[in-house]
């Protein structure tokens, strides 16, 4: 094989590792951002318990008021009724005294209602109050876990690329920029081992006297696959993967191989 190739193979790996190493990292704003939205949920929801809250004391209070205010205009017209001089007005007094009564009953009934609402917001605003306490602890150790992973990341990725550093100026230019080109179109992988005679990326066979040249030790020729059009290398195969790859078993010597390769 071609050593600048070697170094190719080398170059495709390291660049493997920046690929998975750059996609990563790049998923870290995403995450951060998914823990603030949590935590931001659980502030809105005890917001809205709070307002819930809120707005049921203030209606008690306004209920409170409208008992008292009936009360109070039914003790007034009872008051009168004493002193009237005409039965007329008496019974006038009394309709007066049932209808204020009939209001202190229905305000009460609404200041019952709000009472035991506000004791269920009372127990929603509790809850909600330990959410968010849950949630910002696990926010703050969420967010540490990440940030470690992200400085670790982070370091690797420089090592990666300080190792590409090093591999570059030992890869003849032309071929770097086919590398290149070729792995821009095809997410990242500019290189294809050659398998069982063909392209191990798209399946292309490779034509017999190509593969002949790929097979040559020293050789100094650069081939593409035709399809993919990936640098292609090849690498002998230990002798038992060879025989497996053949479908043949690996021990008798005096099995009848037939073909090889197809
Ligand atoms: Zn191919």
């Amino acid at each position: 094989m071609e050593p600048a190739i070697k170094r190719l193979i080398e170059l495709q790996a390291v660049d493997a590792e920046v690929t998975r190493l750059r996609a990563r990292l790049n998923a870290f704003p995403q995450q951060l951002a998914e823990i603030d939205k949590r935590l931001a949920e659980g502030r809105q929801q005890l917001a809205a318990s709070k307002e819930s809250l809120t707005s049921s004391l203030k209606d008690r209070k306004k209920y409170e008021i409208d008992v008292d205010a009936w009360k109070e205009k039914a003790k007034k017209y009872r008051e009168q009724s004493f002193t009237v001089k005409t039965n007329e007005a008496y019974k006038a007094l009394q309709h007066e005294i049932e209808h204020a009564e009939k209001e202190v009953a229905s305000a009460e009934e609404r200041l019952l209602e709000r009472m035991v609402d506000g004791e269920k917001f009372d127990r929603d605003v509790k809850s909600s109050e330990l959410a968010v306490k849950e949630l910002e602890r696990a926010a703050g150790a969420d967010r540490q876990k990440l940030q470690a992973e992200q400085a670790t990341l982070q370091k690797e990725l420089e090592t990666k690329q300080a190792e590409r550093g090093q591999l570059l100026p030992n890869i003849p230019e032309d071929l770097l920029a086919t590398y290149e080109r070729v792995a821009a179109r095809h997410h990242g992988i500019g290189v294809a081992a050659v398998l069982n005679q063909a392209c191990s990326l798209c399946g292309l066979r490779v034509v017999p006297h190509v593969f002949q040249l790929l097979r040559r030790d020293g050789s100094s020729e650069i081939f593409q696959c035709e399809t993919c059009s990936r640098i292609l290398y090849y690498i002998e195969p230990p002798v038992e993967a060879a025989a497996a790859a053949a479908g043949a078993p690996a021990a008798p010597p005096d099995a009848t191989t037939t073909t090889q390769d197809g």
